[in-house]
């Protein structure tokens, strides 16, 4: 017996871009749901079950910034959010508000692969799950249950915030971390304005694990969102 395949809920009004997405995703191996306007979106949500929704921001009965937190109540699938504008605050106002991870119009089909398998990954770990306790990128090694972490073998020393920082951004690897919620996470609530911060302690880690901090490859900046740790 073949298992069931993977359902993609594709809340979009663009029909040419539904095609595309529609064939792709098929492709391989997806179900695939669609909707086109926000209201059939959150009805299909609440009604099929997808296991992740990939949302449109520009949709023609609203937008999807207020999509995003009324399908996160009705749901716990991952949503992505596809977006062509450049607008960087639309994709940070949807992370803060419940959406997943983002996709900038356009990109390529193996990027969106790669980003519903790590979706579907997080969320089929249960919140309170343990993490792995080693994770390895690159040349990097962090043990989380010694709170070592190793540069081609040698152990590097890492503050107590630059660890937490690691760490969180470990939690979230392979999604879009937004300042707000590295802030939040390492800082607490009230140090989400502190920007600075992020960046001054991001220099610090790319410094001690990158091999070359100007151009990172494990803690890439997301321009004006935040910061993604690559995982491969
Ligand atoms: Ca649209």
């Amino acid at each position: 017996m073949t298992p069931a395949p993977a359902v993609v809920l594709l809340i979009e009004d663009d029909v040419s871009m539904r095609r595309f997405l529609r064939t792709a995703l098929r492709a391989h191996a997806w179900r695939v749901i669609e909707a086109a306007t926000a209201r059939e979106g959150l009805a299909q949500a609440a009604g099929r079950n997808p296991d992740v929704i990939l949302l449109d921001l520009g949709l023609p009965d609203g937008d999807g910034l207020d999509v995003a937190p009324r399908l996160r109540r009705s749901t716990r699938a991952p949503i992505i959010v596809i977006s062509a504008r450049g607008r960087e605050q639309d994709k940070v106002a949807a992370l803060d508000l419940g959406a997943d991870d983002y996709l900038t119009k356009p990109f390529g089909v193996p990027e969106l692969l790669a980003r519903m398998r790590v979706a579907l990954r997080h969320a089929s770990r249960p919140a309170d799950a343990p993490e792995a306790p080693v994770f390895e990128a690159g040349q990097v090694r962090v043990d989380l249950v010694r709170r070592r972490v190793y540069r081609a073998g040698d152990e590097i020393h890492l503050t107590p915030t630059e660890y937490r920082l690691l760490a969180t951004m470990i939690r979230h690897a392979g999604r879009v971390a937004t300042h707000r919620q590295l802030l939040e996470e390492v800082w607490g609530a009230n140090y989400v304005g502190q920007t600075h911060y992020l960046r001054v302690y991001m220099a610090q880690l790319r410094h001690k694990l990158e091999p070359d901090p100007a151009r990172p490859r494990l803690l890439a900046t997301e321009p004006g969102v935040g910061y993604r740790l690559r995982e491969g």
